[in-house]
Order: structure tokens, then sequence, then C-alpha cells
């Protein structure tokens, strides 16, 4: 039962016939793992947070400099030089105690995804490379997790949600088999990034969390949506599972979860 105070916190969810009181008290029940805390998981988590999620984990291992705050929304000035973790656990507890954070002061590593991505329900990562989200995509793909997987550079974004361990739905290796060769790829800090482009994934990705846990419309499994800032268009196509992928298609050749093999 929702207390006097969520009824009033939730009044706006409450009111949707499709969420309602069960919808809110799924959210309640449900636990997140945000990885990175960054562009992408600072209104992941914020927006998580806010709507209710009863357990967010956040997993970072970096602190919060300066130039994070054009876009890293979850963070204050006067937090910068702190690990991630600890100023984001104190903003998200500020704008909803009834949250209960986890923090990994970590970088999620082969050996600890398994345990990490087992102690919750779905995982949403707005990581900033290519070895963790290959990474986060085979633990959750053993560990039987919905992820909802967002990447925003310059002003392009992406978003899927990805559920290779069921038949029929794909998994992040049906798009890119293999992580591209080190030093091939820029980083955010190389490229660029615009902040608010970062945060128009973030919210969307957030969305799609949410959805997913209150069984909300159609979500974002088997397709994949971009979101083009400059031409302000978004654009969804069709993502289907790929037979030869080597982690969930007919032969795999990943047979082992990480940390396992
Ligand atoms: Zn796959």
């Amino acid at each position: 039962m929702l207390s006097d105070e969520e009824l009033d916190r939730y009044a706006r969810h409450l009111v949707l016939r499709e969420v309602g009181g069960p919808g809110q008290a799924k959210i309640r029940a449900a636990k997140v793992l945000v990885v990175g805390a960054g562009g992408l998981g600072s209104p992941v988590a914020l927006y998580l947070a806010a709507a209710g999620v009863g357990r967010l984990g956040l997993v970072d291992d970096d602190a919060v400099s300066l130039s994070n705050l054009q876009r890293q929304i979850l963070f204050k000035t006067a937090d910068v030089g702190r690990p991630k973790v600890e100023a984001g656990r104190e903003a998200l507890a500020g704008l909803n105690p009834h949250v209960a954070v986890d923090i990994h002061n970590v970088r999620l590593t082969e050996a600890n995804a398994m345990a990490l991505i087992g102690a919750y329900d779905i995982v949403a990562d707005g990581s900033d490379n290519f070895a963790t989200r290959f990474l986060v995509n085979d633990a959750c793909f053993f560990a039987k997790k919905p992820l909802v997987s967002a990447a925003v550079t310059e002003f392009e974004g992406q978003l899927a949600t990805y559920k290779g361990h069921l038949p029929g739905f794909p998994c992040y290796r049906c798009l890119f088999a293999e992580p591209p060769p080190p030093n091939t790829v820029r980083s955010c800090s190389e490229t660029g990034v615009l902040g608010a482009a970062a945060g128009v994934m973030g919210a969307l990705q957030a969305l799609e969390v949410l959805k997913e846990i209150a069984g909300l419309g159609t979500g974002l499994a088997g397709r994949i949506l971009t979101y083009r800032a400059l031409s302000a268009e978004f654009r969804t196509a069709r993502l289907p599972k790929d037979p030869a992928c080597p982690l969930c298609g007919t032969a795999p050749t990943i047979s082992q979860a990480p940390g396992h093999g």
C-alpha cells in the first residue's frame, strides 16, 4: 500500500489509467541498475528516482569534474572532485527519500558484472565506451535481464531495448557483433556532445525503463530509435535478431557468462 505522502507525490502517475496504483506498485518494487553516472545516467537516475523506482544501483568509478557539469545534471559545482556515485546518491536521496540507492564505486569488469547485474531486475546502460557496452550486454544476456541501452555523440543519439535471452528478440551483438578495435573510436571528450542532446536520450531511456517495469505500451525491444538533434528528427527502425549473432544466435561462440570463461 502507498502511504499518504506517496499518494500525493505520485498523484500525476496515479491518475494515468495505464499506470494507476498497480503500475506505481510495480515501479516501487523495481530494482534498476544504472551503468555510468554521466550525461545519460544523470537524467536516467533522476527520472527513475522521481518516478519512485524502489531501488536504484549506480555504477561509476569516476569523480565529478568541472567539464562534466555541462550535461551531467545529477551534479552541482560544489561536487567537483567528489566520487560521482556519492554525489549522485545525495542528489537522488534529496529528490526522493523513498528510493534506496546502492552505490558501486567501481568499474564494471568481467569479474564483477554478473554479481552486480544479478541483483537488479533491469539495466540501463549509459556507459561511454564499447568495452563496457559489450560486457553489459553479455552479462544481461546470461543473467536474463532486459537491457535498455542508449548512446549519444555530438548531435545524435541511439536507443534500444535488448532482450536477446528471449526468442525473437535481439541483443546488442545482433547490431554490432564485436567491439571496434581500440583507438578507432573517438571518445566524447574528443568529439564533444551537446548537453541537452544527452538529456533527450537519457529521458527517453528512463521512459523505456519505466515502460518495461510497468508493462506500458510498446517497448523498444526489436527496434532501434535514432535522434538527430540538428534536424530535429526521430526515426525508429526494426532491429531483428541475427541468427549469426555470436551471443544469442543459433550457433553461439560465446557460451560462458563474463568472469566464468
Ligand atoms: Zn544477439
